[in-house]
């Protein structure tokens, strides 16, 4: 089986084609969602169209969707998120929000776990963000790899005897005895000095896993976040991936 990941699309249609139209050359057989489909972008209602008819296996919650759904308070998010919540919170209807609402904070098959954040308080939505961080998911998770996304910054984590090692590389090949933990960046708002979305392709047969950047049309998401009147550095950050 091959699976993609797919994680903070953040209401970024453009990023979201950009990655789906690479499904085929990827030989992908199926999605798996870690959250935050809306937020920040201004086509929240075509990224959960289109995420709907992926049909993902599952779709764990965000911190953005638990903003939307009221199951955390705005003040968790600073004013940028905010104004685009409310924003989003406007636009989608009932259906959409009721959708939103369904996804568990976490997933676990025999394979693998998925999170947006980290696996230490789920709904507290902490971010692995460093070696340290990475270590307190690594020693809860029940599988040998867990998939996360919320930094928006694409890595790999496993633990080695007692150390944790982070290896500068995109396509991986997992090793027995150890645990990994595959951030997989996000679709629409890349905050790691790399602009194209990410994502990740998993194959349980062969053990590997990749991930994969996408050059997107950054100048028409950007366009519409500024009619939509969304905050203009919600633009701006999507040209230098910060
Ligand atoms: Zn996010």
């Amino acid at each position: 089986m091959r699976y993609a990941l797919l994680s903070d699309i953040h209401g970024n249609i453009e990023a979201l084609e950009a990655v789906v139209d690479e499904f085929s050359r990827h030989k992908v057989d199926e999605c798996l969602c870690l959250g935050d489909i809306v937020g920040y972008g201004a086509d929240p209602k075509e990224c959960i169209r289109t995420v709907q008819f992926l049909k993902p296996r599952v779709c764990v919650a965000g911190n953005h969707e638990w903003g939307i759904t009221g199951r955390l308070g705005l003040d968790y998010f600073n004013e940028n998120a905010r104004m685009s919540l409310e924003w989003t919170q406007k636009v989608l209807d009932e259906n959409e929000i009721e959708y939103l609402k369904s996804f568990p904070l976490v997933y676990n098959s025999d394979e693998f776990t998925i999170v947006h954040g980290s696996l230490e308080k789920p709904e507290e939505f902490s971010y692995v963000s460093d070696k340290e961080d990475a270590s307190r998911t690594l020693v809860i998770m029940k599988t040998r790899v867990c998939f996360l996304g919320h930094s928006h910054i694409a890595g790999i984590y496993y633990s080695d005897r007692e150390k944790i090692i982070s290896p500068k590389v995109t396509r991986l090949t997992l090793e027995r005895g150890r645990r990994y933990i595959i951030n997989v960046g996000s679709i629409g708002q890349p905050r790691d000095f790399d602009p194209r979305a990410s994502f990740a392709v998993y194959d349980t047969g062969k053990n590997i896993v990749e991930i994969i950047r996408v050059n997107y049309d950054i100048k028409s998401a950007q366009g519409k976040i500024i009619k939509a009147g969304l905050p203009a550095r919600l633009a701006l950050r999507l040209s230098n991936g910060t």
